[in-house]
């Protein structure tokens, strides 16, 4: 295959990759910026192409400067996009402060060094951009956890290092073999630039994909109103709660129903019902901290896990989950309303985490503690859980 063939394919897939992200950025309103920093990237790159292809005809050194410092505009685009992913893109006084010193150093040293900068000194900047792309990825809060990350890291590590080894490396070569290894050296460099140009865009379209996808199976495991996880998820995100604090230990969960909740509705109206739901799913946070796992099951049923908690610490928790409430209702927005809580508590020592089960067990005392009268705490003592004090 020519350089020729190698240019003209790389062309067309950047366009391609331009365009199908702009098709993409019509999905993802939130990364929009993004995105349209990656295709204009892409366009920068192309155009790039086609001036290297065609440096000769412009006079001087003018024609491998300009093509030097537009591709060096495209990575310090890809470099923007993936900055701005934060919120932390670079100044664009920065960017172009850099562009002007390597358009500078072309013409100053250009005339005499034309073959050792279009060669091997016009490389450093890509690889340089390219380290600090990996680097941004890595530090990246965004792209934390996600499976594409890994693979972006690999695109622009790769290359990088290939552009480190055309600066570094290939002069040795040279002078070792001389310089018939050039235009070898010129077509690995663009057999590479097919596949990056390919690999590229995919690792930062599925960068933001992913993206998309945990916000929405977050919200998918959301309750709107309290801002605690639904009953998805809860039962989806209990067993990796389980399974952090230990196969072993024993667990407790809280089966909470507030009382006469229909009344505080029908005397205060909807929305203050709504608020005192609000309240609940407060109070309960800020009483069990970070390592319980809280969730509206629905209507104004909650449910709480304490993984790692006996019974007696559980049942603390769950005595002050009720007082505050009580105290912070009475307490507020205006509205002294009475509410209480009534709740079922249900321990299991880690025999088995079947948590449908220890749902069932902690709602039997659930609805013992109604029948007692309500605003109470009652303890499971049903087989297979363990009996609470
Ligand atoms: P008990 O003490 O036996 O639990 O009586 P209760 O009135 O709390 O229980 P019941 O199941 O009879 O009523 C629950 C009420 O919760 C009925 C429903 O209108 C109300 N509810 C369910 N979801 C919401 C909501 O999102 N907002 C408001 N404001 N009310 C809700
Ligand atoms: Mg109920
Ligand atoms: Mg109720």
């Amino acid at each position: 295959m020519d350089l020729a063939t190698l240019w003209y394919l790389t062309i067309g897939t950047l366009l391609v990759a331009a365009a199908m992200t702009l098709w993409e950025r019509q999905a993802h309103a939130q990364r929009s910026r993004e995105l349209g920093l990656w295709a204009a990237a892409y366009g920068v790159f192309a155009l790039g192409c086609i001036l290297a292809m065609n440096r000769n005809l412009l006079p001087g050194v003018s024609g491998p400067a300009l093509t030097n410092v537009v591709m060096v505009l495209g990575y310090f685009l890809v470099l923007q996009g993936v900055m701005a992913l934060d919120g932390r893109p670079l100044r664009p006084a920065f960017i172009a402060g850099l562009l002007v010193g390597i358009g500078t150093a072309w013409f100053v040293l250009g005339t005499g060094w034309a073959s050792l900068l279009w060669n091997h000194a016009s490389a450093f900047p890509i690889a340089a951009i390219c380290a600090l792309t990996v680097f941004a990825l890595f530090r990246s809060r965004t792209a934390k956890g996600s499976r594409s990350r890994s693979i972006a890291i690999a695109v622009f590590a790769c290359h990088s290092l290939t552009y480190a080894v055309r600066t570094f490396v290939v002069p040795m070569v040279v002078s070792a073999y001389g310089e018939s290894v050039l235009p070898v050296v010129a077509k690995l460099t663009m057999y590479e630039a097919v596949l990056f140009t390919v690999a590229m865009p995919m690792s930062l379209i599925a960068l933001v994909r992913e993206e998309d996808r945990a916000r929405l199976l977050a919200s998918a495991r959301t309750d709107f109103l309290t801002g605690l996880n639904n009953r998805q998820g809860f039962f989806e995100l209990s067993p990796e709660r389980l399974r952090q604090s230990g196969k072993n230990a024993s667990h407790a969960l809280l089966a909470c129903d507030l009382d006469h909740f229909k009344a505080i509705n029908d005397t205060y109206g909807h929305e203050a019902g709504d608020s005192v739901l609000k309240l609940f799913a407060q109070v309960a946070g800020n009483v069990v901290g970070p390592s319980a796992l809280s969730a509206r099951l629905g209507g104004e049923e909650f449910a709480i896990l304490l993984p790692g908690m006996g019974a007696q610490e559980a049942r603390k928790v769950g005595e002050d989950i009720a007082r505050h409430f009580t105290e912070a209702a009475a307490r507020g927005n205006g509205l002294a309303i009475v509410a209480t809580v009534s709740i079922g508590l249900a321990v299991e020592d880690g025999s088995k985490s079947d948590l449908a089960e220890l749902l069932a067990a902690a709602d039997g005392a659930l609805y013992r503690a109604k029948l007692l009268g309500r605003n109470r705490i009652e303890v499971a003592e049903s087989r297979g859980i363990a009996a609470a004090a």
